[in-house]
């Protein structure tokens, strides 16, 4: 049964021309346009940093009708000229990824080989050939005879399944090069360079290499969604929502500045020095590695997000203290069967033990909505984001999280080291206590659960009651509480975590810790701006986890205040009446000195 109507997932309004795209504009025109007459492209900072750099555009996938008609020097093909030119095709796709594959380090380079392999392969070539003998266009026999493999390769599970992905982008690679389009995907970066791409999938920035990615600028995605999240755990300076970024040529020189929000093209002398300077100051922060606290020497502990067992091993010679969201579900992102105990556990034991000494939160599976992972993918929910994703999955497939936290268990009993556990999206005391139970149950002693979806915040007394600390998740506090998208960056008003209502509700969940004595953590994105940290922390929470690289500006900030001032930070931003005046009210109370060094 196929699972691909070619009619259906292409418009077939497009008429597409071999080596001359006359239909076509912007990411996916061959020539690119040059900006011309903007200097600067606005957009929303994700982090702090700032970086000049050549601009590397990710091409999007081609999106081109079933029957396109192949032209050549703007004439229609004979069929004869059409079959030569779809196995030609194939064979220049196999070639140039051979070549990436020899360029590329490590894992890529051995996943672009295999995918070369799939390029070469006779039998699906003369697959697609025989479908276009029986009347198809060249774009829909493509599309069938890979949607007729990857059912295949997913029926056989195991290593096949694995392989769907790279399957795709062989029928990506093959389809553009037979229109005459640029190659889609991340392209082989020669120089560190400034990627630009519409949006980034997940799988885009697997495939990057990081050791050349200076900045990610994207035209799409929010601050809190997936290329946001990236960027921030890998430290590097990203600019989201920026109009007009896909047009910028490759090459052409640009300076992302991360805390403005602001891409400036072909920037002068006097920007480049300002942005040395900034890298000179934000480095000599770093040099300060004592444990978070305010100026008075009340513990605010500061802790990493991270998401792979790489990101725990880059974590070692920090002065972070420990890990407040270990992001598992990044781990599986391009699994398409269930991750084993066997194998969950061997990345657990090889973070707990890059961490020895350190806490490290563990969360559960956070699936489903802006986090897709396609062993949990629950088919036909029109509100994903309301629907079963995060801990709810235990409704339709309790294995996945008995399988989990039978494999954390193993990992601590292997490594004799301690994690703490917790669950993403809990609604209610009895879900917070059955994630207990089940946690207890297979020997995990520190659990606790993630406060953001309102009614947890609400009632966080009671599901402070069932578990022994709780975690706050603003991203999604601020989505749920404000009804607003998270992966919608023309919402970012609304979706500022600064909205008094998502204040309110911190503050609320802090205060049931305090009452209760037990630790309430804050790692949504936040925690990493180091003037709502000061909020943050003078609400009461006990810990901040943001990307490792944000906690040196978050450390210097907090290091300026008493914990008095922190409270009356808290509470003059609380009393204000929307987003922007309780940042300015937070800001007029805070440290010249810090205002200054952090321009805030
Ligand atoms: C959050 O929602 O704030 C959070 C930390 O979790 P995630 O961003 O992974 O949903
Ligand atoms: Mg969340």
């Amino acid at each position: 049964m196929l699972t691909t109507d070619p009619a259906r997932s292409f418009p077939q309004s497009l008429t597409v021309q071999r080596r001359e795209m006359a239909t076509t504009t912007g990411p996916d025109s061959a020539e690119a346009p040059v900006l011309v007459g903007a200097t600067r492209l606005h957009g929303i900072g994700v982090g702090r940093g700032g970086v000049v750099g050549p601009v590397a555009q990710v091409r999007p996938v081609p999106q081109v009708a079933a029957d396109a008609a192949v032209l050549i020097d703007g004439v229609p093909a004979g069929p004869d000229e059409v079959r030569g030119a779809v196995g030609a095709a194939f064979g220049e796709v196999a070639d140039r990824l051979r070549r990436e594959s020899e360029r590329a380090p490590g894992v890529l380079g051995g996943v672009l080989a295999a995918t070369a392999e799939m390029a070469a392969d006779p039998a699906l070539r003369a697959k697609v050939l025989s479908r276009m003998d029986d009347g198809d266009g060249a774009v829909g026999a493509i599309t069938i005879v890979v949607a007729e493999f990857a059912a295949m390769f997913e029926q056989a599970g195991g290593y096949l399944a694995e392989r769907v992905t790279d399957l795709r982008s062989v029928r990506d690679r093959v389809i553009a090069e037979v229109v005459g389009l640029p190659a889609p995907g991340v392209p082989h970066l020669t120089e560190p360079s400034v990627v630009v791409a519409l949006d980034l999938a997940p799988a885009d920035t697997a495939a990057l290499d990081l050791s050349m990615v200076l900045a990610i600028v994207t035209e799409q995605g929010g601050p809190t969604g997936h290329t946001a999240i990236i960027a921030r755990q890998l430290g590097l300076p990203c600019v989201v929502q920026t109009a007009g970024a896909t047009e910028l040529a490759d090459g052409v020189v640009v300076a992302v500045d991360a805390s403005a929000g602001i891409v400036t093209v072909e920037p002068g002398d006097e920007l480049r020095r300002e942005f040395d300077q900034r890298r000179r100051l934000e480095q000599s922060f770093a040099s300060d590695v004592a444990p978070g606290a305010s100026s008075d020497g009340a513990p605010v502990g500061l802790l990493a997000n991270i998401g792979t067992a790489a990101d725990a091993a880059r974590l070692t010679d920090t002065a972070v203290e420990g890990v407040g969201l270990f992001r598992t579900e990044v781990l599986f992102l391009d699994r398409v069967t269930a991750p084993t105990v066997e194998e969950q556990s061997a990345v657990y034991a090889k973070v707990l033990r890059s961490l020895a000494g350190r806490k490290v939160v563990v969360r559960t599976l956070d699936a489903g909505a802006d986090k897709p992972l396609a062993f949990a993918h629950q088919s036909d929910e029109p509100n994903p984001a309301l629907g079963v994703r995060g801990y709810r999955l235990v409704r339709t497939m309790a294995e996945l999280l008995d399988t989990q936290l039978e494999a954390l268990a193993r990992a601590e009993r292997e490594t004799g080291i301690k994690a703490w556990v917790m669950a993403p999206m809990i609604a209610t005391p009895a879900e917070a206590r059955d994630f207990a139970t089940a946690a207890r149950a297979k020997g995990l002693t520190m659990v606790g659960v993630m406060v953001e979806i309102p009614a947890a915040a609400l009632r966080a007394t009671e599901i402070l009651a069932e578990v022994d600390f709780v975690s706050l998740g603003t991203n999604d506090l601020a989505q749920y509480t404000m009804a607003t998208d998270r992966t919608l960056g023309e919402l970012g008003d609304l979706l500022d975590p600064w909205q008094p209502a998502v204040l309110d509700l911190v503050a609320l969940t802090a205060q049931a810790g305090r009452d209760l004595g037990k630790p309430v953590g804050v790692c949504g994105e936040s925690a990493s701006d180091p003037l709502l940290a000061l909020v943050l922390a003078g609400f009461g929470a006990t810990t901040l986890s943001m990307s490792a690289s944000a906690v040196p500006a978050v450390r210097f900030s907090l290091r300026r205040h008493t914990m008095h001032q922190l409270q009356a930070i808290a509470a003059a931003a609380r009393a204000a009446g929307n987003a922007p005046d309780a940042r300015a009210a937070a800001l007029a109370l805070v440290e010249a000195e810090v205002r200054m060094a952090l321009q805030l």
